[in-house]
């Protein structure tokens, strides 16, 4: 099991207050995901009008059109985030979200545009939801482990997001 080792404690160039060797491993690990969530993110504000294009159906196109803009306000929380943390705002290619979003476009173009596709299409959706959902509620847990509340609340306000866009999707699927 890890403990924290207080002899692995130092000041920071900035004078800032010392962090043990695992809490600034768990902050470095905890910074990165938000880089890959960021970069995920911002990649669907791109994807999604692509998948409003390829719906047909009206509830289908209004709960993508809704969940474009709230993603793109999710994008500046995550600024936020970093903000709040004393970190820049990086974005880092998020494998997982590229394969994702690549699984999006295959379901597109094999398909028939009309209620197979938008079937597909609430399929890869719901896919992207729950990599979310499973991404924020790690996130927001680190987070007020660290100590960073503003950070965790406003990562617990994005993960409320995606659980409501998953309802959605699977109402929508009935
Ligand atoms: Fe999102
Ligand atoms: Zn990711
Ligand atoms: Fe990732
Ligand atoms: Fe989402």
């Amino acid at each position: 099991m890890t403990k924290l080792n207080p002899s692995q404690n130092r000041t920071t160039q900035k004078g800032e207050k010392a962090k043990s060797g695992v809490a600034q491993a768990l902050r470095d690990l905890f910074v990165n995901e938000l880089k890959d969530i960021y970069w995920a993110e911002k990649e669907l504000t791109k994807a999604i009008p692509k998948m409003i294009k390829n719906a047909t159906s009206e509830e289908l196109v209004e709960a993508l059109t809704g969940h474009l803009d709230v993603t793109t306000e999710q994008v500046a929380r995550l600024e936020e985030v970093f903000d709040s943390i004393g970190a820049k705002p990086v974005a880092k290619k998020c494998e997982a979200m590229a394969g994702l979003i690549k699984e999006v476009e295959e379901i597109m173009a094999n398909t028939k545009k009309g209620v197979v596709r938008d079937a597909g299409i609430i399929l890869a959706g719901q896919k992207v939801e729950h990599y979310e959902i499973a991404t924020y509620g790690t996130l927001a847990t680190f987070a007020k482990v660290l100590g960073e509340n503003i950070a965790a609340s406003l990562l617990v306000e994005t993960l409320k997001e995606e659980k409501e866009a998953d309802n959605a999707l699977s109402g929508i699927s009935k």
